[in-house]
C-alpha cells in the first residue's frame, strides 16, 4: 500500500532511509522546519537551510521516486533568541510562493517560555496575514500538557485562523482531546524511546477515530527512523483492520490536510 509519511526531517537522513522508505511504499513526504541538534548563529545560516529544504531535497527525495513537500519558520527552542527570530521570520514571506512550500511549521512552544510565546505568536499572525496552513510542534514529556493548553489558546482567540488548516503535532493520550475539541487535525509521533510506541499509536487510532489524524515518524538526528511509521501500519493491521482502513489513515488523512494547500499535488484515493 502507498503510505506518506507527514512528518520527517530528511536533510538528517540518509540515503539507506530514503530506500527503506520507497521499498515500504513513502510516495511522499513533508519536512518542517526545525532545530537542527545545536542552535545555529545567524540568519544566515538559516537562509542556507531553507535553500536545503526547498531546493536540495526535493531533489534528492526524486530520486527514490518520493515527493518531498517542506514547511518554514524558526523553531520554538531557537526562538528563545528573539532578535535572531526575527531576523529569521523576515527571510520567510519571500519564500512562500516557492512549489514545495505547504506552509508555517513547526511552529509551537518548548519549555513555554514568554520569548517562545511571542515569537509563535508573532509567527502565527505571519501565517493569517498570508492565509498558509500551520503545522505545530507541542513539547515533550512534562511540558506538554501545559504548552499544548497555551498553543490551542492562542489559535482559539485569533479569529484568523480556521482549526480544520492547523495540524497539533505530537499529540499524546493526555492532549489529544484538547485539539480535537477544538476542530484540529492532530499528529501522533511514533519513537523507538519517548513520545509514542506503535502500539500505543494504535490504541489512540482506534480510541478516538482515524478522522483528523495523521501518523508520523518525525525522524531527525536522534534516536529515530522512517521504520516507526511502518511499524505502526503493521500494528494497526495486525489488530485486524482492513488495507483500506489503513490507507485512509497513512495516505488519505495526510492528503487531505495538506490538500488544503493547492501546492499539494496528490489527491486523496476513493
Ligand atoms: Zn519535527
Amino acid at each position: 500500500m502507498k503510505l506518506i509519511d507527514p512528518h520527517i526531517h530528511c536533510v538528517s537522513r540518509t540515503t539507506d532511509d530514503y530506500r527503506f522508505m520507497a521499498r515500504c511504499g513513502v510516495v511522499a513526504v513533508s519536512e518542517p522546519a526545525f532545530w537542527a541538534g545545536f542552535d545555529r548563529s545567524s540568519a544566515a545560516s538559516f537562509a542556507d537551510y531553507f535553500h536545503h529544504l526547498t531546493d536540495v531535497e526535493p531533489v534528492r527525495a526524486a530520486q527514490y521516486g518520493i515527493e518531498h513537500y517542506s514547511w518554514l519558520c524558526i523553531n520554538a527552542k531557537e526562538a528563545e533568541n528573539v532578535p535572531l527570530a526575527r531576523e529569521v521570520i523576515r527571510l520567510i514571506p519571500l519564500l512562500l510562493d516557492h512549489p514545495r512550500v505547504l506552509g508555517i511549521g513547526e511552529i509551537g512552544l518548548n519549555k513555554n517560555t514568554a520569548n517562545e510565546i511571542t515569537i509563535f505568536e508573532e509567527q502565527v499572525d505571519l501565517a493569517a496575514k498570508h492565509n498558509q496552513l500551520i503545522l505545530i510542534h507541542t513539547p515533550h514529556l512534562q511540558d506538554k500538557h501545559k504548552g499544548t493548553a497555551i498553543i490551542t489558546n492562542i489559535l482559539k482567540n485569533d479569529r484568523r485562523i480556521d482549526p480544520q488548516r492547523v495540524l497539533i503535532d505530537h499529540c499524546e493520550e493526555h492532549t489529544i482531546r484538547m485539539a480535537r475539541e477544538a476542530g484540529f487535525w492532530c499528529g501522533l509521533t511514533i519513537y523507538p524511546r519517548s513520545k509514542l510506541t506503535p502500539q500505543r499509536g494504535v490504541d489512540i487510532l482506534e480510541q478516538f477515530g482515524p478522522e483528523k489524524i495523521c501518523v508520523n515518524s518525525a525522524s531527525d538526528w536522534g534516536d529515530s527512523g522512517p521504520h516507526t511509521l511502518v511499524d505502526t501500519v503493521l500494528e494497526y493491521r495486525r489488530r485486524g483492520h482492513a488495507e483500506a482502513e489503513a490507507g485512509e489513515i497513512f495516505f488519505n488523512n495526510p492528503c487531505r490536510f495538506f490538500g488544503q494547500c493547492d501546492k499539494w499535488k496528490i489527491p486523496a484515493q476513493r
